[in-house]
């Protein structure tokens, strides 16, 4: 890691970058599971990002591009590698009916400067946790609504080419719960374009509002989680088959099978990564048992 850090040197002079040497990665994601990784650093812009990810490129140091950390589960183990996350890229502009946010944005923080400026169209967006470029890389969506009905473009680096494009949102490859970015980790989001609707900010901010109580009534906020486990399924509403195959409350250690909703799993304290794998394995092979159905992983695994 010498390298790597006398390559950070003059950014963090210059307040581009920040870091963390051997960070306990549990502090950092919202399952609060992970094992040491060798280094976290926060660029401070899309340049810096840029940069630092051809660095580790060019010495084939592992790594991987990050945003809030709210849709993976992380290793137990040593992560050998750098963790570059993206949460201190800030930047939001308004152009009429057309917001540009950088990758580091939350989503709550878009639709609070969307709601203040009188713009509707975001609202389905606000309680899902996560940053701009995870919520593209993710598509991520409530309801019947997600990023691709939102977004009209994405700039993004090419790590390979080394090259910065803008694509249109209608060519990101957006399908339920993936991107063309999901498809093809080497490109890296560095902001995303949304066209909005003018809106009252009353009924904006009230419907924003209403979509966090249904949140919180409906969802095991109060625990650490990665937001649902599996991904829809056409045959069946996952989480209420899991509920009616009676597998609220299964545990395996301290990761147990949500009894408020059961497409959650949640960390009821020392859970640890291999704690809620062996539980996501039980769940599945229960439910193809009893029900012939194969459910697929939405949460991400970083090894
Ligand atoms: C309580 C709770 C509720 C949730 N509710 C919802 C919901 O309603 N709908 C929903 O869709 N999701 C939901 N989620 C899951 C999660 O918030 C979303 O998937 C979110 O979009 C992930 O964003 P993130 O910044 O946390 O991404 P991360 O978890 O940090 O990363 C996810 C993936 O995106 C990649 N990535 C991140 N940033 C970039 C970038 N700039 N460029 C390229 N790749 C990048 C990472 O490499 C990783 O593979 C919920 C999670 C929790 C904890």
């Amino acid at each position: 890691m010498e390298t790597v850090l006398s390559f950070l040197e003059p950014y963090q002079a210059t307040e581009q970058a920040e870091w963390i040497v051997s960070p306990q990665m549990a502090q950092y994601t919202s399952f609060r599971i992970g094992g040491r990784a060798d280094l976290l650093v926060y660029p401070k812009s899309a340049e810096a990002l840029c940069s630092i990810v051809d660095f580790l490129a060019e010495h084939k140091i592992k790594h991987v591009v990050l945003g809030r950390m709210t849709n993976l589960l992380f290793t137990d183990e040593d992560y050998h590698g750098v963790v570059i996350c993206t949460s201190k890229i800030k930047g939001i502009s308004l152009d009429g009916l057309r917001a540009t946010a950088e990758c580091g944005v939350t989503l709550a923080e878009l639709c609070r400067f969307l709601r203040d400026s009188s713009l509707t169209g975001h609202e389905f967006a606000y309680g899902i946790p996560g940053s701009i470029g995870g919520a593209v890389y993710m598509n991520a969506g409530a309801g019947e609504k997600s990023m691709s009905d939102l977004v009209t473009s994405v700039t993004y680096y090419d790590t390979v080419k080394r090259e910065t494009y803008t694509v249109l949102g209608k060519d990101c490859s957006f399908a339920y719960r993936s991107s063309m970015f999901a498809q093809d980790p080497s490109k890296i989001v560095l902001r995303a374009e949304f066209l909005l609707a003018p809106g009252d900010r009353d009924v904006i901010a009230a419907d924003m509002t209403a979509r966090m109580e249904k949140r919180a009534a409906s969802q095991p906020l109060e625990f650490p989680s990665a937001g649902s486990v599996f991904k829809r399924h056409s045959a069946c509403i996952v989480s209420k088959l899991i509920d009616e195959t009676g597998l609220k409350g299964l545990s395996v250690g301290d990761a147990e099978v949500s009894r408020k909703h059961a497409g959650f799993i949640i960390n009821k304290g020392h859970a640890t990564a291999k704690d809620v794998q062996a539980l996501i394995a039980e769940v599945k092979a229960i439910i193809r048992q009893r029900h012939a159905i194969e459910l697929e992983e939405e949460i991400l695994f970083i090894e």
